[in-house]
């Protein structure tokens, strides 16, 4: 269980009239996308029809050299793909686009989220004898549609036919040799919209990877649309649309890079909001307000504006520590807390201190921030949290898919709060957290939260015990 709530992916695409270098612009994204995924990203690129592709463990830099990125060519389309992955999933061979051969020539895939019945899905392809490459729904997806398109006249019907079977969240972006289609699950529940340059049309998962570029925005994907793009420009087929739309309000509050705009709302603004929220909730007697880095730093901002308690840089984050950091023994283990951050004593001692992050998973960490900040001499520490209590798994594309070890879940609030060592604990309330995207076009999924799933839970959550073993065979 990590302590901090991961979204498992982040997708991109380009459609270009012209061949062009359309594998550099999808690595520029994808940077811009890296914070939805550190484990593994690709690139595909198609040229004609030809498609050729690049994926591995690590981050964009790492995996693409400027030769990597040669060798993949000029072409007119591309996929690109960051990806995040429990830990039982860790492997090469789950590093995504996926890209396949069928009947009607390649197709690749870049998937963001979780099949809620891809298990149920995968057992029966294996019972028709399907053979699997790889743990990921995304095969499950690509196995279907591939099915599909031997009794349909177009690969979008066939992308319509398996929207009526898969469950779950799906952002997806497939290349087909002549097309990219973009394709949202019927909740929405994670992002996905459209932009152009300079006549290419660009499918992202968020509009800070269209900047990244210097593309325009032109409008979020509909929760249930299938968009079209080829040489005829671009079209939808909405028979999916209309049905449900929640989309993960985690976005908002923590998976979302600042500078997105999603459904009309940006993210740096309903944080912001969140910590209004929060001060108007739990108001406290204190000198100053501080966040965490860099999650709990924008709803710090936006307590310290309502409540006009002084708003203060309490951390500073070491930006060279990467996720492969290890501390072998329990000591350093403690001591990593302050390698990764430490405290700026002016602003914190001899205060009563407001402490802010976005969310508690286990408590370990947080337990080990609030004792850090009361080791650099703060007379009090009163910790809010921008969410409510996360007492309930997600199954949409993050990696809690238990509830066992979730503090909110075994203890109550003044519990948690003697757990962690602070003076009081706040937690924004359900009926804020609904109203942090101000004017989002959209409903949001709050399952987490309150246990009410926009669609319903998992029946099944089996692996094969060889499933578990294949991210320490490739590794
Ligand atoms: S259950 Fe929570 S984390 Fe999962 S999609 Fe819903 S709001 Fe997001």
């Amino acid at each position: 269980m990590p302590e901090k709530l991961h979204d498992q992916c982040g997708v991109f695409g380009i459609y270009s009239n012209d061949i062009s270098d359309v594998a550099s612009q999808c690595y520029l994204a994808l940077y811009a996308l890296q914070h939805r995924g550190q484990e593994s990203c690709g690139i595909a690129v198609c040229n004609d029809g030809v498609m050729q592709y690049h994926n591995d463990l690590g981050l964009v830099p790492d995996v693409f050299s400027k030769e990597k990125l040669e060798k993949l060519g000029k072409g007119n389309m591309a996929v690109g793909h960051v990806r995040y992955s429990p830990v039982d999933q860790r492997s090469r061979s789950n590093a995504q686009p996926l890209v396949v051969r069928h009947s009607k020539g390649s197709i690749a895939i870049a998937h963001n989220g979780s099949l809620t019945n891809a298990q149920t899905l995968r057992e029966n392809l294996q019972l028709q004898g399907t053979v699997f490459h790889t743990t990921n729904d995304t095969e499950v997806i690509i196995n279907i549609i591939t099915k599909k398109r031997i009794n349909t006249n177009s690969i979008e019907n066939a992308i319509e036919e398996t929207m009526k079977e898969i469950k779950g969240a799906y952002s997806l972006v497939i290349m087909s040799p002549k097309k990219l289609i973009a394709v949202r699950d019927i909740c929405g529940f994670r992002p996905l919209c459209l932009g152009k340059l300079n006549g290419a049309y660009i499918i992202a998962s968020e509009s800070c990877a269209l900047d990244s570029i210097g593309a325009d925005f032109i409008r979020d994907i509909e929760p249930g649309e299938i968009l079209i793009i080829d040489h005829h420009g671009q079209r939808s087929i909405k028979t999916h649309c209309g049905k449900k739309n929640n989309m993960c309000v985690f976005e908002f509050i923590y998976f979302a890079r600042p500078d997105s705009i999603i459904e009309g709302a940006n993210v740096h603004e309903a944080r912001i909001r969140a910590g209004r929220f929060l001060a108007e909730e739990h108001p406290v007697d204190a000198q100053v307000v501080i966040g965490v880095p860099s999650s709990g730093l924008d709803a710090a901002l936006g307590y310290s504006q309502y409540s006009e308690i002084p708003y203060g840089v309490g951390f500073i984050k070491n930006r060279y520590i990467g996720r492969t950091f290890i501390a072998p023994t329990q000591e350093e283990r403690e001591k990593a807390i302050r390698i990764k951050l430490n405290t700026i004593a002016s602003t914190i001692k001899n205060k009563k201190v407001i402490l802010i992050d976005d969310s508690i998973i286990r408590g370990t960490t947080m337990k080990r921030i609030v004792n850090l900040v009361r080791e650099t001499g703060a007379k009090e520490v009163h910790l809010r949290i921008s969410s409510p209590p996360f007492i309930n798994p997600c199954y949409f594309g993050t990696d809690i898919s238990s509830r066992e070890n979730l503090i909110s879940h075994k203890m109550t609030t003044p519990q948690i709060c003697n757990y962690l060592g602070a003076d009081s604990l706040g937690f924004l309330s359900v009926k804020n957290v609904a109203k942090i995207a101000k004017n989002a076009k959209c409903n949001f999924c709050d399952g987490c939260f309150t246990g009410n799933y926009p669609v319903p839970e998992p029946v099944i959550i089996k692996k094969s015990k060889y499933d578990h073993k294949i991210g320490e065979l490739d590794f």
